[in-house]
């Protein structure tokens, strides 16, 4: 039985199709952000899930999870912790590095963000491969802290990306193909 907010939060997402390009249908969050119940319904259903599970940290992954983010945490009295694009922070970083489609890319987190044992959430727009959601587990897990959940509005569904998280639990809202 899914809750009947979904279906208005999956209509506000626009599909792009061949950008940035060709043969990807890209899943544009924006026009959602334009509906303000589809956005607040979106904001509250994560806030239900993850108000009493003692989580202290938010970690949003650039660039989209630092849409979505911020208001989760403000609302379960959490801090917000960027996970970066390299050289965009500018105190001592972390970094781990993940791969593309072609090459690799890196994610960066401040050190001293987060603390050993803390219970974090890390969030973005959506899960394809799932090599970025993973890049920021990785970091969180290195410095001791406990990833409690992964979520994310979209699911892309055939490209494994809960898989490559392993045992890590994913929550989405949203599946699309
Ligand atoms: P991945 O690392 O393969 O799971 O890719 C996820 C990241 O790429 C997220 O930060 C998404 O915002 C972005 N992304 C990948 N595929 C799409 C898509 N079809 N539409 C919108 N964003 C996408």
């Amino acid at each position: 039985q899914q809750d009947p907010r979904i279906a208005g939060i999956s209509s506000a997402i626009r599909v792009i199709p061949n950008f940035p390009k060709p043969g990807i249908m890209f899943q544009d969050i924006t026009t959602m952000l334009l509906d303000t119940k589809a956005f607040k319904d979106t904001i509250d259903l994560f806030v239900e899930r993850y108000r009493d599970k003692n989580i202290s940290v938010v970690a949003g992954v650039e660039a989209r999870g630092f849409i979505f983010g911020p208001p989760i945490a403000l609302a379960i009295g959490a801090k917000f912790v960027p996970m970066r694009k390299p050289n965009k922070l500018p105190g001592e970083v972390i970094s781990e590095e993940y791969s593309l489609e072609y090459g690799t890319d890196k994610m960066e987190m401040h050190v001293g963000a987060v603390e050993a044992g803390e219970r974090a959430l890390v969030i973005d727009d959506l899960i394809a491969t799932g090599g970025t959601l993973c890049a920021a587990v990785k970091l969180l897990e290195r410095v001791g802290v406990n990833v409690v959940e992964c979520a994310c509005v979209i699911e892309l569904l055939g490209l494994k990306g809960r898989e490559r998280l392993g045992d890590r639990p994913l929550f989405v809202l949203v599946n699309a193909t």
